[in-house]
């Protein structure tokens, strides 16, 4: 919405997180409000005193609220309610304020499973998960939720092994990769992100006859969504994940079903 659209009955939104200079969030969910019309605005706050900041979140009555890297994990003793996922994944990334009452909810896990669901159904499928880190611990929760036979491969052996246990299901090392044939494949590593394009964290031979999702989505097309084209696989690239998790956010603060396509539009056109 244009400066002169707001008014004193304004919702605000924001994420926070630190750093949050690079933010695609409130180019989508401005451009989503500003498409249905809503008199609601989107900002980024960089965040050092995360206690402080949710108190500020009650003090000023923002609408919703999302939380990026560092503060997923900590916020959580800030909050009022966690729903039950989020609480088994440890991590919230939303937090959606109800009268003064914060709801926190984990988007990242909803958001993956949708994308991976569009595609196949998850029940007994083999699938590897490359990594271990906190987009890796909400995917995994999903994955076993929807009765995945799931095996976590991590660089750091001590993450994938700490993760495994409280999920009951196999780990190793991420060369293991080479000794599977898995039905999915999704890499939740940072590997290939920008500015490392030429990263990739499987060998192309062995992107053979599997779904591959690659949850980085900058660039929008990494190598290993490429090679595994090349190769013929099914894929999924890391912006579907992004569009699901901030068009679920966007319904949770609004109660207005998210305009989809026009949020994958701007960040196509912006990664582009
Ligand atoms: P994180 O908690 O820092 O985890 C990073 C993971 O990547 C860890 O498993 C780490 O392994 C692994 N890793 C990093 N560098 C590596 C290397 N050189 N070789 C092998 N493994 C390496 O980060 P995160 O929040 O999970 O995010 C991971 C990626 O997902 C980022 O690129 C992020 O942008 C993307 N993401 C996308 C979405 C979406 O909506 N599409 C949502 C969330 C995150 P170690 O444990 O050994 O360090």
């Amino acid at each position: 919405m244009g400066h002169s659209a707001l008014t004193a009955t304004t919702k605000l939104c924001a994420i926070i997180g630190n750093p949050v200079e690079h933010s695609l969030s409130p180019l989508i969910h401005n451009a989503a409000f500003d498409h249905l019309n809503l008199n609601y605005v989107f900002l980024a706050f960089k965040v050092e005193h995360l206690r402080e900041a949710v108190m500020g979140i009650r003090a000023l009555s923002l609408t919703g609220v999302s939380v990026t890297i560092p503060h997923k994990v900590e916020v959580m003793d800030y909050l009022d309610d966690i729903e039950d996922v989020a609480q088994k994944i440890g991590a919230v990334n939303t937090i959606v304020n109800r009268e003064g009452r914060l709801f926190g909810y984990n988007t990242d896990c909803s958001g993956a499973i949708k994308a991976l669901e569009e595609k196949r159904e998850l029940k007994n499928k083999k699938t590897v998960l490359l990594g271990a880190g906190g987009a890796a611990r909400a995917i995994a929760f999903g994955l076993k939720e929807k009765g995945a036979d799931l095996t976590i491969l991590n660089r750091t052996l001590k993450k994938a092994e700490v993760l495994a246990s409280e999920l009951g299901c196999q780990y190793g090392g991420l060369e293991l990769m080479e000794s599977f044939k898995p039905d999915i494949l999704i890499n939740t590593t940072s590997l290939g992100m920008y500015p490392q394009v030429d990263a990739t964290p499987v060998r192309k031979e062995f992107l053979k006859g599997m779904l591959v999702f690659d949850i980085v989505y900058n660039p929008l097309k990494t190598r290993l969504i490429r090679e595994a084209e090349q190769n013929g696989c099914a894929t999924i690239m890391g912006l579907e994940m992004f569009i699901n998790q901030a068009a679920l956010q966007f319904e949770l603060w609004t109660g207005k079903k998210a305009p989809v396509e026009l949020m994958r539009n701007v960040v196509v056109e912006k990664l582009s």
